[in-house]
């Protein structure tokens, strides 16, 4: 009997109704664990990558861990991939929340959904039980309206529901999926491939109960970590203030991603920040599935001018400098409303942000004129036009149907030079996290598999000193604090090291915030729950080549869909000096950066000039279908 996984998939056909149970061996599972092992192993094997993203051909995989589900802090999360329809390749995006658990306990690992609805449906799995369900009452329902029907209809208050808006439904290519309203799969546009298939939401409800090797051992370590994760200043300061609890450093350190890129710190950075929601609008504290950080927040603004609905959640860091710094709004009450119109519509927040940002600056240079934007006048800081942009983009009006193109593809219809306010890579927008100012954040945004993603390693700023955080990496023999404006082979191998951790952390359904080096769970627990959960004697060793494995396989997508060395690169604006904040004048040196990248390729058993796995790397790693 599996262990820790429930052994299987279901695939469904939404073309024509057909349902089936796949089974998945021991083998299969310890070698590729969920997440995005389990994407990348079946759009290799079944989604040819001349498919188009959004045609019946492209295929949505829902995929936990081996460890989604564990009761333990951070053990909750799930991916779901397809080709994507923002990159044109490998399309990724994580979660947390309580719907990857409630799918194990509904009897699957993971859901393979195939084909098109005829008309709009809905998926109901109830304990091994699955239903595909008109869902035309709902199309063009925002989440809060859908949610509300899906589960008066079913009569059941705890069903959870992953589900896209009327972003998803337009096909906006950033749209994104969000669970019980507010835990978002954000990043390349999966929402549109759910939109393509005319599949509203997945709704679960599961009561069967996960086996474990050893459930003492994993109830003595939620229990310790209970205790311990407060001890711990990363954690207990996530608990505190959230993952906005940092803004203000990176606003004095001049890496708070300010108008575009164009600065690195902003003047209202205090009036944003996780200590100032907490003493305004926080309403509580909230955590995904048996989590005791609790990092999530619930805000509500009741102004005269505007009311944010407590039942979205509340903005983390990424969509606060998204909608905040980054386009110049000092407002953390519209901030908020800005996130929830995202969670209500299905809109990924960081490549919303950034597209309004990038039209803001081809305003104020005279490329998009009041002309373009039916009166608006986009410029930074302008509070009146933020909300409306997210509407006209979620239902394609106006020149939201421009934006919703991506802004990469947004400049090349707008032309007149709009390219160089463009901020991203593999057409993916950049997150908020400035890598002149972090030079492995850098590597990230070049080298990761889904386009510029921030959670691709730890960044380099956690580790410039000695101390408890350095140290809890070692056993992955990183021994030294790093410089964040090194560029030389030893940032390549720190950051490919923990690269492979995160990677694993992924495919494991484990969130990035609980463990180290992030989070506080030592990498000995992390070992320790696994061997607990699954009785497999696995090691920290096996676990990072696992991490390694889903990397490789997700560059050969990619290298497939025709996303190689060409575009491991980043866009202009970080080769060149940051106009204001604390490191203005900083930039990444191009030839190095680039030299960087060839390093990271040999490291990787990659071919130097190409970028594609050898044959040899591909043998040591099994990859071998
Ligand atoms: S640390 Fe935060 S995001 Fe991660 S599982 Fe806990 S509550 Fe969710």
């Amino acid at each position: 009997m599996p262990l820790g996984y429930t052994g299987k998939i279901l695939r469904i056909d939404l073309s024509d109704g057909n349902i089936k149970e796949e089974n998945i061996d021991q083998v299969f599972m310890r070698k590729y664990f969920g997440g995005k092992g389990f994407i990348g192993y079946y759009l290799l094997k079944e989604v040819h990558p001349d498919v188009d993203p959004l045609s019946p051909d492209n295929k949505l995989i829902f995929a936990t861990g081996v460890m989604t589900g564990l009761p333990v802090s951070g053990m909750c999360r799930y991916a779901v991939g397809a080709k994507s329809p923002l990159t044109g390749g490998y399309g990724q995006a994580e979660a947390g929340g309580w719907w990857g658990p409630e799918l194990k306990m509904a009897g699957y690992d993971g859901l393979i959904i195939e084909g098109k609805a005829e008309k709009p449906v809905y998926i109901y799995i109830k304990d091994g039980d699955v239903q595909i369900k008109d869902a035309s009452h709902l199309w063009g329902r925002t989440t809060d309206q859908a949610q509300k029907l899906i589960r008066e209809e079913n009569g059941d208050d705890r069903i959870r529901i992953a589900q896209i808006g009327p972003a998803g439904e337009n096909l906006v290519s950033y749209a994104c999926i969000v669970n019980e309203l507010k835990h978002a799969n954000g990043r390349t546009g999966m929402g549109a491939v759910m939109g393509s298939k005319n599949l509203k939401a997945i709704a679960v409800r599961g009561t069967q109960k996960l086996q474990f090797k050893d459930k003492e051992k994993i109830l003595d370590i939620a229990r310790w970590f209970s205790g311990y994760f407060k001890k711990n200043p990363l954690t207990y300061g996530l608990y505190n203030w959230g993952t906005s609890g940092g803004l203000m450093n990176f606003n004095k350190s001049g890496i708070l991603p300010t108008r575009n890129f164009r600065e690195g710190s902003f003047e209202g950075a205090e009036k944003i920040w996780g200590k100032t929601m907490a003493e305004t609008i926080l309403k509580k504290r909230e955590g995904c599935y048996a989590c005791a950080i609790r990092c999530k927040r619930v805000v509500e603004v009741d102004r005269e001018d505007l009311k944010v609905d407590p039942e979205l959640g509340g903005p983390e860091y990424e969509t606060i400098a998204s909608f905040g710094s980054l386009c110049g709004i000092d407002d953390l009450g519209l901030i908020s409303k800005a996130n929830e119109l995202c969670n209500k519509y299905t809109l990924d927040t960081i490549s919303t942000g950034m597209v309004i940002a990038f039209a803001m600056e081809c305003y104020e240079n005279g490329i998009i004129t009041e002309q373009d934007t039916g009166g608006l006048k986009l410029s930074f800081g302008n509070k009146d036009v933020v909300l409306k942009l997210i509407e006209m983009i979620a239902k394609r009006q106006g020149i939201g149907d421009i934006l919703a193109l991506g802004s990469k593809r947004a400049a090349e219809k707008i032309g007149k030079g709009a390219e160089q306010y463009v901020l991203t890579v593999k057409n993916q927008e950049l997150p908020m996290h400035e890598p002149r100012g972090k030079y492995g954040v850098g590597l990230a945004y070049a080298l990761s598999d889904t386009g510029a993603d921030h959670m691709q390693a730890a960044h380099d700023t956690l580790f410039t000193e000695e101390g408890e955080v350095l140290d809890s990496i070692k056993p992955l023999g990183i021994l030294e604090p790093m410089d964040p404006f090194d560029i030389t082979e030893k940032k390549v191998r720190d950051f490919m090291y923990l690269q492979f951790l995160w990677s694993f952390y992924n495919m494991a359904g484990i969130c990035d915030f609980a463990p180290v080096p992030r989070g506080s769970m030592p990498l000995e627990k992390v070992v320790d729950l696994m061997r607990a959960a699954t009785g497999w004697n696995v090691s920290l060793w096996e676990m990072l080549k696992a991490g390694e494995r889903g990397l490789t396989m997700s560059r050969l997508y990619n290298i497939r869909c025709g996303l190689g060395a060409g575009e491991d690169r980043l866009p202009s604006r970080l080769h060149q000096a940051l106009e204001g904040g604390t490191l203005k004048g900083q930039k990444i040196p191009e030839e190095e950066f680039m030299q960087a990248i060839k390093t990271y390729y040999a490291m990787m058993g990659w071919d130097k000039e190409t970028g594609i796995p050898t044959k040899e790397k591909l043998a040591e790693l099994g990859i071998d279908f």
